[in-house]
């Protein structure tokens, strides 16, 4: 990537979120998101509002141990990591392939379930703002090269007023007691719990590579 040109779109985007009038800490959390993912991607930026909104309505600081789930692959789940330390490393971040706009967030339980809040992009709310919508229907008529600048604003201006939240329980995952299992195939290592069909994933149907060598 070119640096200097990065650069003069984050200067950009730093005095845009500040133009919109976006406080601390969102603006911050704005800034630290989309240098992680390096690009201040459309749904990144929801994103941001949406970990501090299920935060506030947690009552939750973003230095406690929190879990989360979302429920798409895309840009959301940069979010949780780069504000609460919600990350796929440390096993409190689940990003389930379902799609929706949506992250579920909870706080550590010692009971079999934990009270948690769901946090959407709401359809009705965001008829509001045409661009958003635009956008967020992945419809012909946005065109990122003319819209992006103002579909940012509009995402700045509007916060937290496209979201709409319920609250949900979700289980407790219970930390398995596992034995490594040599996969027969690859004679590589794997928990037992994670064999399928006496083999690992990848010598089965998590296979992704071929051997060039
Ligand atoms: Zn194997």
């Amino acid at each position: 990537m070119d640096k200097g040109h990065h650069r003069d779109d984050e200067k950009g985007f730093g005095e845009r979120i500040d133009a919109c009038g976006v406080k601390e800490p969102v603006r911050t959390y704005l800034l630290r998101c989309a240098d992680f993912h390096s690009s201040p991607a459309p749904g990144l930026l929801i994103g941001a509002f949406m970990v501090d909104y299920a935060l506030d309505l947690l009552g939750a600081s973003p230095d406690e141990k929190l879990f989360a789930v979302c429920e798409t692959p895309k840009c959301l789940p940069d979010a949780p990591q780069v504000i609460a330390h919600i990350t796929t490393g440390n096993g409190r971040l689940k990003v389930l392939p379902i799609g929706r706009f949506a992250i579920t967030v909870n706080r550590v339980s010692e009971n079999p379930t934990a009270d948690a809040v769901r946090v959407y992009v709401d359809l009705e709310k965001i008829k509001k703002f045409p661009v958003i919508e635009k956008w967020f229907s992945n419809s012909s008529e946005f065109n990122k090269h003319t819209m992006g600048v103002a579909l940012q604003e509009t995402i700045f201006r509007a916060g937290r007023s496209l979201l709409s939240y319920e609250k949900v329980r979700v289980p407790v995952k219970i930390k398995e007691s596992w034995k490594p299992v040599t996969c027969p195939t690859c004679k590589e290592t794997v928990p037992d719990y994670m064999v399928v069909d006496g083999k690992c994933g990848a010598c089965g149907s998590m296979k992704y590579y071929e051997k060039t060598e």
